[in-house]
């Protein structure tokens, strides 16, 4: 690749805190949120002017893994700051009522409207600053193993954002790479989960549509063996919103020539990958206006971007894996739990993977361990980039699992920086306490909590 030199220059410093998130999807909220609750000086740095990552800016609308079917019972298992998104999107009547997904897990489906306004008032509500539509770019770091100041692209030219504790909650694990942490892409042969375009249409006739859901699937299956029609995946889900007369699209599936998943951190695969995908929710709806109750409908929203469900996965001092996700690991540093199985993105196909059930408990706890990488000291990783094996990440990236990372992140920090140590030093019987007193429900010794 040519080069050229950039000129050294000074570059200004938009703050100094004591806590900085990059990201402000699942993962990110409720790191900011702990950490500012704790009485840190926190700032959240975003690239769009909204919050909710993927499940706002890549059109997700539901949220998976708050729930977990434990010996054939369903409860939701993620809470603390969840608890009060959740709780804040409900008063926007933004939030549906949980569904069954295979008669063995539930997911919730919102309205991103609701999910944006009530992730703006959260994060008021506790006082962290926000940074919206700044790109983070690089990192200056003070040795090889502490990261001074953050890099941020924003309309008012490039700034620095220095603090005491970085928590990467990018999903694509950026601030970790230019901090030099160790990373890896895809699974032994590179093979990343394939990123879809989600899309959601409106003016669908409920009572005709009815359960489509379950049917949808057996008419693509009945067009591909008639040769009328090919589909980018199998496993289309095809689900109503708030309000019946919405339903989001979860049925396309992108590409390189070569047949391997575009990679999110690849500006080229982005570009195509964002054309293809909405060609592909274009000939999808086509498709779907034939079904039963559809044949008024129209796509309201094709969101921001391309949905990506996996790039660089941060190594740290320990990667939960598909057999910890299978056989409901359990680990004396939890800091959270994940009931979500494992759900592969693989070329034509999604392949669901859960824990036996009714027998086992239905989730693995998630260790203090995956949230430190391996070489900075003063950095936490939280999130669908946090240290996790391929197929370990196939389940814990869903939005559950990410709070509940996000908090133990935020909650670290400050009790690193109350303890002047670094995140891996602390005490972490305290962590786990903090987190119990906040709500949050870590496994353990711990009740499983009651509800939905
Ligand atoms: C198509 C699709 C469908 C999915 N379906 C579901 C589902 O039904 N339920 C579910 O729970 N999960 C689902 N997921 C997974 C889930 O949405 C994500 O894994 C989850 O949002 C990850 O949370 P996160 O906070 O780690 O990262 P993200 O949600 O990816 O958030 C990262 C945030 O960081 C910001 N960011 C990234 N880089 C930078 C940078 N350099 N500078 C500034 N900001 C930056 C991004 O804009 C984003 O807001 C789906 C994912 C996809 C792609």
């Amino acid at each position: 690749m040519k080069t050229i030199e950039e000129p050294a220059r000074q570059i200004p410093i938009y703050g100094e805190y004591e806590v900085a998130v990059l990201g402000g999807g699942p993962a990110g909220i409720a790191a900011a949120v702990a950490a500012a609750r704790a009485g840190r000086r926190t700032l959240l740095i975003e690239r769009y002017g909204f919050l909710g990552g993927m499940g706002t800016a890549a059109g997700v609308t539901n949220f998976c893994g708050l729930h977990g079917n434990v010996y054939g019972e369903m409860h939701r298992l993620v809470q603390g700051i969840a608890s009060d998104l959740l709780a804040r999107i409900d008063h926007l009547d933004g939030l549906n009522k949980p569904h069954l997904i295979f008669g063995k897990i539930l997911a919730q489906a919102y309205d991103t409207a609701a999910y944006k306004i009530a992730a703006d008032d959260l994060l008021a509500a506790h006082n962290v600053d926000i940074l919206f539509h700044a790109l983070g770019a690089g990192v200056a770091m003070h040795d090889g193993e502490r990261i001074n100041a953050l890099f941020v692209e924003t309309k008012a030219g490039r700034q620095a954002i220095r603090a005491d504790i970085f928590i990467d909650c990018s999903g694509d694990g950026d601030l970790a790479a230019w901090a030099g942490a160790p990373f890896e892409l895809g699974d032994a042969h590179g093979h990343l989960l394939y990123p879809s375009m989600m899309f959601r249409l409106n003016g669908i006739d409920p009572e005709k549509a009815s359960d489509a859901w379950r049917t949808i699937p057996q008419l693509m299956a009945q067009a591909e063996a008639s040769g009328t029609r090919t589909f980018p995946r199998k496993g289309a889900i095809v689900r109503p919103q708030r309000s019946p007369i919405e339903w989001r699209v979860n049925f396309t599936q992108l590409k390189r020539r070569d047949g391997s998943a575009i990679n999110g951190i690849v500006p080229d695969d982005l570009t195509r990958g964002e054309i293809d995908g909405r060609r592909q929710a274009a000939d999808a709806f086509q498709f779907l206006r034939t079904v039963p109750g559809f044949e008024k409908s129209y796509i309201v929203d094709l969101p921001p971007q391309l949905g990506i469900r996996e790039t660089r996965r941060v190594v740290g001092d320990y990667q939960l894996s598909g057999e910890d996700v299978l056989g409901c690991a359990s680990f004396d540093d939890s800091i959270g739990v994940n009931g979500w199985p494992i759900e592969a993105h693989v070329a034509g196909d999604v392949i669901f993977k859960f824990p036996p059930i009714p027998q086992s408990r239905g989730y693995n706890e998630l260790p203090y361990r995956m949230l430190l990488p391996e070489g900075i000291d003063n950095l936490l990783v939280a999130g669908r980039c946090a240290s996790m094996t391929h197929e370990g990440q196939s389940a814990a990236r869903v939005s559950g699992a990410c709070f509940a990372m996000g908090e133990a992140a935020g909650t670290a920090a400050s009790l690193a920086l109350s303890g002047n140590t670094p995140p891996r030093d602390i005490a972490i019987e305290r962590l786990q306490q903090a987190l119990k007193d906040q709500g949050a429900f870590i496994g353990r010794d711990q009740a499983v909590p009651q509800g939905l």
